[in-house]
């Protein structure tokens, strides 16, 4: 079947947008949080509208939108093209019973804090709240929650998109779908883009270049295209109409077993309270894990003691799990709930049940939590998460420094069935020691993505850490997984072989098919996801 929609022309006038060539100005949007090398650029463009970011598209040779710039790929390194930020179109617009309406430049935490202001939520959310609506559109990002929430694209009701030529698409979902093509009309012509025949891997959170399906809508094009299609510059998110409780446990473990037993348990105890509706079930948001490497990192940088957190000499792995409660549980009744759930005649409660759950696999009493309200503490276990990231962050920033100034971040964002989680980390761990490489894992455990991360200490160690990354590429295939969950691909050289790897080159030409429909003069982020043939 071939689907089709017309699209208009911009609202409103281009006014002359304010871009600027000074490089003083432009320093400042040369890097990503990738810190990809290398980014130069012939301008940046502060658009304020639609028609703006219509004028900038027709009058220069290569664009690059960017958001907040907090890729991990590279996507939002300019090289080259005029950079288009989306900064100023950050315009909150009507909050619905279940959706808001927001331009693409708004922050994260500002949506929050708009929707907290209405008693809604939008929860599936990456772990940087300083990230922009439209980037997270951009590359179908996805946080700790994808377990109960999903990804972006489940959220995303409706785009406003600027296609290369200036003409303007409004997509709702539902409205456009095909199997075989899309045909959009445009002002004197007619886009035909064949839908990619390529099969995504059954896993929950995948992030590898175009997305494909049979009757797919329209509208999964644009998510997770990574700027190489169009501007979005207006979203519409599905919201809920009421925000949960949170309760956060970080709870460390001896054995890796014992740990993946429990997320086990803790993830069928909250399909089946989704499943029931049971008032008294666990209701497991996200779990995440780090590994003993990670551990050994708090204690080094005295994270732990910083965070209120003693972490045992013998923990192995620990995970931090987020349990939603009724939206009216307040921090007494948890306290209450804690003390008691050892009693026999403790009531039946989520928090209760979940205690519960840690004393059966003999963690009750290591527990750290953070209930209810307790913001302060909340914070503090947050802290600890994420001071993994930054503690490898810090040391790959010393060794590129004293030792070699080629040496990057090496690390991967992978991700498997989750009762495939075991073997994926004995994979990595195997892989890692026959390489003599330093590295750590932690991850989104609940939805079995997991993210290696090599520590390196020489050039040497970067270079074998990329060819660990390929072959745990294809050990995740063959598990039925994706080498590309959350991240994206960007311009990073090894996500771009993992995608092609994953897809084969005739999966890669599909891609460029649909871009070369779109974007016949590749001025759309060039370089992003795949090279221009
Ligand atoms: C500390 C930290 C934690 C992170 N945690 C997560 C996580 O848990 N999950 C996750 O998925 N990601 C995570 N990320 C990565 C990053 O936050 C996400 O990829 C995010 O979606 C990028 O948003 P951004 O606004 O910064 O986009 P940018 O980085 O500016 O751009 C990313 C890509 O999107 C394109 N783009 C941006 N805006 C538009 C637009 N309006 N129209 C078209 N294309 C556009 C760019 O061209 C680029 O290719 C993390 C990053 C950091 C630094």
């Amino acid at each position: 079947m071939i689907a089709s929609v017309r699209a208009r022309p911009p609202n409103g006038l281009a006014r002359p947008a304010a871009s600027g060539t000074d490089p003083d100005v432009l320093a400042a949007f040369l890097e990503d949080a990738a810190h990809f090398p290398g980014g130069h650029a012939d301008g940046v463009i502060v658009a304020t509208s639609e028609a703006d970011v219509a004028g900038a598209l027709r009058s220069r040779r290569a664009i690059l939108p960017i958001g907040a710039q907090s890729s991990l790929t590279g996507g939002a390194t300019p090289m080259g093209e005029t950079i288009l930020t989306t900064s100023r179109l950050n315009h909150i617009g009507a909050i619905g019973d279940d959706w808001v309406r927001v331009q693409a430049g708004v922050r994260l935490a500002d949506l929050d804090a708009a929707l907290a202001a209405a008693g809604k939520y939008y929860p599936p959310v990456p772990t940087f709240m300083g990230a922009f609506v439209g980037g997270t559109v951009a590359t179908n990002a996805a946080g700790a929650a994808t377990f109960k929430y999903g990804t972006t694209r489940d959220w995303v009701r409706a785009l406003t998109i600027v296609l290369p030529d200036g003409n303007v698409l409004d997509v709702e979902r539902g409205a456009v779908r095909a199997s075989r093509a899309f045909e959009i009309a445009v002002s004197n012509r007619t886009i035909t883009v064949q839908v990619p025949r390529y099969r995504l891997p059954a896993v929950p959170k995948c992030s590898a270049g175009y997305f494909a399906a049979p009757e797919m809508d329209l509208i999964d094009l644009f998510i997770g295209s990574e700027g190489t299609l169009g501007v979005v510059t207006s979203v519409t998110l599905r919201v809920l109409p009421s925000r949960p409780a949170v309760c956060l446990v970080f709870v460390p473990f001896d054995d890796r077993d014992g740990a993946l037993r429990l997320a086990a348990t803790l993830r069928d105890a909250a399909r089946e309270t989704w499943r029931t509706g049971d008032a008294r079930g666990i209701d497991v948001a996200a779990i995440e894990h780090m590994d003993a490497r990670c551990l050994a990192l708090l204690r080094e940088d005295g994270a732990d003691r910083a965070c209120g957190v003693t972490i045992p000499a013998a923990a192995s792995i620990a995970l931090l799990v987020t349990l939603e409660l009724p939206t009216e549980t307040t921090a007494a009744q948890a306290f209450e709930d804690i003390g008691r759930a050892r009693d026999r005649d403790a009531p039946d409660t989520p928090l209760v049940r979940l205690c519960r759950a840690l004393d059966a696999a003999g963690v009750l009493d290591r527990a750290h939590v953070a209930v209810p309200g307790d913001t302060a503490r909340r914070q503090q276990l947050l802290t600890l998460r994420e001071a993994v990231p930054a503690g490898v962050n810090a040391r790959v920033g010393r060794a590129k420094q004293s030792i070699d100034a080629r040496i990057a971040k090496t690390a991967a964002d992978m991700i498997v069935p989750f009762d495939r989680v075991a073997e994926l980390m004995t994979i990595y761990d195997e892989e890692f020691r026959r390489r003599g490489l330093d590295a750590a894992v932690w991850g989104h455990i609940s939805d079995g993505n997991l993210h290696p991360n090599v520590i390196p200490r020489s050039m040497a160690d970067v270079e074998s850490g990329r060819d660990a990354i390929v072959a745990f590429g294809r050990a995740v295939r063959e598990l039925g997984g994706s080498p590309l969950a959350e991240h994206g691909v960007g311009r990073n050289p090894t996500k771009q072989l993992l995608l092609r790897d994953m897809y084969g080159d005739e999966g890669i030409d599909q891609m460029r098919a649909v871009k070369r429909a779109i974007d016949p003069e590749w001025k759309m982020a060039p370089g992003v996801l795949f090279p221009r043939p």
